[in-house]
Parts: structure tokens; sequence; C-alpha cells
């Protein structure tokens, strides 16, 4: 009951306070921030994806204004020397909006990390944009077959058959490029699984299938049993080291991932940056209620 007075109350809160929350989940406002918390990971043998916080994109000049800010910030990480890539949302480029738009834009920004030998991923977001990344996806794996990789979500009920219906784009040196995760958005019983061991059965159903058809997967978890299920698939089909990496979100169990790096796993931290952190903050508090217990927390502590 409290934390559901408190996620309606959230957008209310004073800054000060939801920062206190934030500051340990964001690298700070700035490339400069988010460029120094990537050295000082690589330094820590973690690769980084950054991740620039934005505004509901409502025009189309604002998404060519986030087109401008990752071209940046892709130049950025090739001039700082990082070892990382870009997390990118197609909402922000205007996927709801104008769809041939946004594909040119998220076109461009491929190119550039292409350009440099590096990576674009494509975040998943909500379920009316699952058709749109995946067609995005489609055409940009074809024109750049090493430079491009997609999330899916476990919790969705159609990941599996998504999946079986992208294998036709594998090529013998240009493996697909996966990361799998639960989902973050509230989503329909009628289209995604609800229930957290259903959830996790088909994240490692969907693992299987990836590590059984030589995709790359990106298993992005802080859950503990699931990092267990998935290291012990690693196992059965002795996926070579090369072949996965673990991804975790910037300050979120810390521990877990020094853990999974001194065993000898590839390990990537998701760096989410910039001025609209206190949006970014509450709506993940929004979507997770369970969190909301954090803010309790920083309200009582010093
Ligand atoms: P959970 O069962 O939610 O968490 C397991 C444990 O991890 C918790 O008990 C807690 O101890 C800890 N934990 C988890 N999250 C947090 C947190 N934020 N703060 C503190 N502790 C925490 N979702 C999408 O829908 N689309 C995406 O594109 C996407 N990209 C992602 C990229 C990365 C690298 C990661 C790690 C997650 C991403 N997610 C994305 C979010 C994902 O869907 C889950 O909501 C999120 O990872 C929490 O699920 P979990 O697997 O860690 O398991």
């Amino acid at each position: 009951m409290l934390h559901k007075i408190i996620s309606h109350t959230l957008p209310y809160f004073p800054p000060q306070l939801i920062w206190r929350f934030s500051k340990s989940y964001i690298a700070g406002e700035t490339t400069r921030d988010a460029i120094n918390a990537s050295k000082a990971l690589n330094r820590e043998n973690i690769m980084v994806t950054l991740d620039i916080l934005g505004k509901f994109v409502k025009t189309m000049p604002q998404a060519a204004e986030n087109r401008d800010a990752y071209l940046a910030l892709i130049r950025t990480i090739e001039a700082a020397g990082i070892d990382g890539n870009c997390s990118l949302k197609p909402t922000m480029f205007g996927l709801m909006i104008d769809k041939k738009t946004c594909f040119e834009y998220m076109r461009e920004l491929t190119a550039e990390a292409a350009s440099h030998g590096n990576f674009v991923r494509i975040d998943m977001e909500d379920s009316p944009c699952v058709d749109g990344a995946i067609d995005i996806f489609r055409r940009l794996k074809q024109e750049f077959p090493r430079n491009i990789g997609l999330v899916l979500q476990a919790y969705l009920k159609r990941t599996l058959s998504d999946l079986e219906s992208m294998l036709d784009l594998r090529r013998d040196d240009a493996a697909l490029n996966f990361r799998l995760v639960k989902g973050i958005y509230v989503e329909p019983a009628a289209i995604a699984y609800k229930d957290y061991h259903e959830i996790n059965a088909h994240f490692l159903e969907d693992l299987e299938f990836m590590f059984k058809n030589n995709v790359y997967a990106a298993i992005a978890t802080h859950d503990t049993p699931l990092i267990q299920g998935a290291l012990a698939l690693i196992d059965k089909y002795q996926v070579p080291k090369d072949k996965y990496e673990f991804q975790m979100l910037y300050g979120v169990t810390p521990k877990k991932r020094r853990e999974l790096v001194q065993n000898g796993h590839r390990m990537r931290v998701y760096v989410p940056f910039g001025e609209e952190w206190f949006g970014y903050s509450t709506r993940r508090l929004k979507e997770n209620p369970a969190m909301v217990k954090h803010i309790i927390k920083a309200l009582f502590s010093k």
C-alpha cells in the first residue's frame, strides 16, 4: 500500500531525494562523467554500453537532436579509447512518430559505429515497439552484419518464435547477437508471463535455444538463480568464452559482477547518464514498485 502511494506521488518528490536514490545507478549528467565511469570499469576488465537518458520524444526535431548526441558519443567513445559501445532506444529517434526517418537516424548511427569497427545495440522497449525494433534490426543486420545487436525480453510470450524467425539472418562470419533480459515494462498477461519462476524458465529456454544455434548471447541479469542456470548451460554446451557475455546495470550488484569477472567471464555494464536523470529514475521506480523501498530507505538514512 505504502509502495503504491509513493509510486503515484513520485513525480512530486523533491529532485534532491530522487537524486540520493539515483546517483549510484547513473554515471552523472555529462559525457565526461560517463567516460570517467567507463574508464574505471574498463580498468576492472569490464566493458560498457552507454545510454543517454532522454526525454520522451514528441517531435522529429527532438529525435534529430538525439541522433546528433549519439553521433558525438560514438566518436567520443572512439577518441577516448573506451572498450564499449552504445545502446539505442528506437523511440528516442522517433519510432512512434515517423518510422522511416527513425530507421534513417538509426542507420546513420550504426554506420558511424561500423566505421570505427564498433557496434550498437537496439534496446527493447514496451510491447507496441517490438515489431518496429525487430524490423529495424533485420534491415540493419543485412547491411552491417557485425555491428548491430538487439534485445529480447524473456517475459514476452512471443520471444522464442521471434528468435526462430531471425535465424535466417545468421551468417558464418557474423553471428546473431542478442541481449536477453527479463523485461522491465508492465505488460498485459495476454502477451507476457507474470510469474517469477515462469519468466526465469523462459529466460533459460531462450538462452538454451541461442547456444544451440550459435547465437552470441549477452546474458543481462542480476538474479542469482538465473546466473547459475546460465552457467550450467554454458557448461552443458561447452560455450567458448568469446561466444557470450554477462551484462549488469551500473551500480547494481557489483559483488556478483566481480565474481563473474574473476572467474574469467566477459562482463559489460550498462551505463546510463545525462541531464534527464530525474525522469529516468522516476519512470524506473514506477515500473518496478519494489524498488520504491530504496526511496523509503533514502528518506530515513543520512
Ligand atoms: P530481478 O529478479 O528483477 O532481480 C534480481 C536481483 O537483482 C534483485 O533481487 C536485486 O537484488 C537485484 N536488482 C535487480 N535490479 C536492480 C536494481 N535496479 N537496483 C538494485 N538491485 C537490483 N529491460 C528491457 O525491457 N529492455 C532492455 O533493453 C533492457 N536492457 C537491459 C540491459 C541490461 C544490461 C540489464 C542488466 C537489464 C536490462 N533490462 C532491460 C532490464 C531487465 O529487463 C530487468 O528488468 C532487470 O535486469 C531486473 O531483472 P533481473 O534479471 O536482474 O532480475
